[in-house]
């Protein structure tokens, strides 16, 4: 497949360079480009006819993982590699680097990024997943001067679709320093090790000083609408102390309800067993993570 003409490729050296670039033309017609895994099949494939391409490779600004106090702020054009790679994102933060430690295959993990993947909210992509069930923030600039924060569960609007305005970039994704006695976890599972899930699940939870679930947040790859949270699985955690009996009844939960469909993959059947068996093992791994 070969792209539509692209009139103009640019390579910014800032922030403002980028914002300044996509302004210049009407909305939609300038896309910026990160590691390329997804929009450059959009682009050959004619899916996207972008006349301008703003690539964000040379731009520092966007690049690195920081952990200030337990806060943690994952620059946009941070590569899963790095990620994967990054020794501080235990407990809390560990479902990132099982994430990203087996998206893709390991040309995928070089080359593409956290902000990509979010930006691009694929159906079954892990990344989105796993920031919806750790509550990230996507912190946005636009080129009037103007930022914003926006919480991952107002980000994410359904397959393809987030709330970033065309003239908006992703700065970075960020994290406050979360509760003490927190752990999180991420599995998926799909017909090829190296490629995007049937179905991928996130947990994250929190403990009281006496062992019991006080917070939990569940979040779903693979159903038809996107990356989605697991509520009525979140509500069953809470109060328990992560017994079998109490995981299974929350994740039984969920994929009762979830609105799972039949592909070439799978059918809705299996995807809702593995909605079960891997919740079952992603959520006892978050809670002993939670206990240290
Ligand atoms: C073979 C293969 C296997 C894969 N397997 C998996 C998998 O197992 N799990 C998984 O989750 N994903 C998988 N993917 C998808 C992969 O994660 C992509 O890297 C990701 O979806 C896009 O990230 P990117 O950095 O390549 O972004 P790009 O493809 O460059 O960009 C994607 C979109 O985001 C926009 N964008 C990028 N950065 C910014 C920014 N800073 N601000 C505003 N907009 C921005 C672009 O304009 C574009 O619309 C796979 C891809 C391939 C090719």
């Amino acid at each position: 497949m070969f792209p539509a003409r692209i009139q103009e490729y640019l390579r910014p050296r800032s922030v403002a360079e980028a914002l300044a670039a996509i302004t210049r033309y009407d909305a939609g017609d300038a896309i910026f480009l990160a590691g390329g895994q997804s929009a450059m099949q959009a682009i050959k494939s004619r899916m996207l006819r972008p006349q301008c391409v703003v690539d964000l490779q040379g731009i520092a600004e966007l690049k690195g993982v920081s952990v200030s106090n337990g806060a943690l702020t994952i620059g946009a054009m941070t590569r899963y590699v790095e990620i994967a790679g990054h020794g501080q994102l235990d407990g809390a933060f560990a479902a990132l680097r099982d994430a990203t430690s087996h998206v893709g295959d390991r040309q995928v993990r070089n080359r593409g990024t956290i902000g990509g993947s979010v930006c691009w909210n694929y159906v079954a992509a892990c990344t989105p997943t796993v920031v919806l069930a750790l509550a990230g923030a996507m912190n946005l600039a636009a080129a009037d001067g103007s930022q914003r924060s926006v919480a991952a569960d107002d980000f994410f609007l359904g397959p393809l679709e987030t709330a970033r305005r065309d003239d908006e970039i992703l700065l970075s994704v960020s994290w406050p320093a979360p509760p003490p006695r927190t752990g999180s976890a991420y599995k998926k599972w799909g017909l090829v090790t190296d490629a995007l899930p049937v179905i991928g699940v996130a947990v994250t939870v929190t403990l009281d000083a006496a062992g019991q679930c006080s917070a939990a947040r569940i979040a779903l790859a693979g159903l038809a609408d996107g990356a989605q949270r697991g509520k009525l699985g979140e509500a069953k955690l809470v109060g328990s102390r992560g017994e079998t009996a109490a995981i299974d009844a929350a994740m039984g939960a969920i994929a009762d309800a979830a609105d799972a469909h039949s592909d070439m993959s799978a059918d809705a059947d299996y995807r809702k067993q593995l909605i079960r068996s891997l919740g079952r093992e992603v959520a006892t791994r978050a809670f002993d993570r939670a206990r240290g």
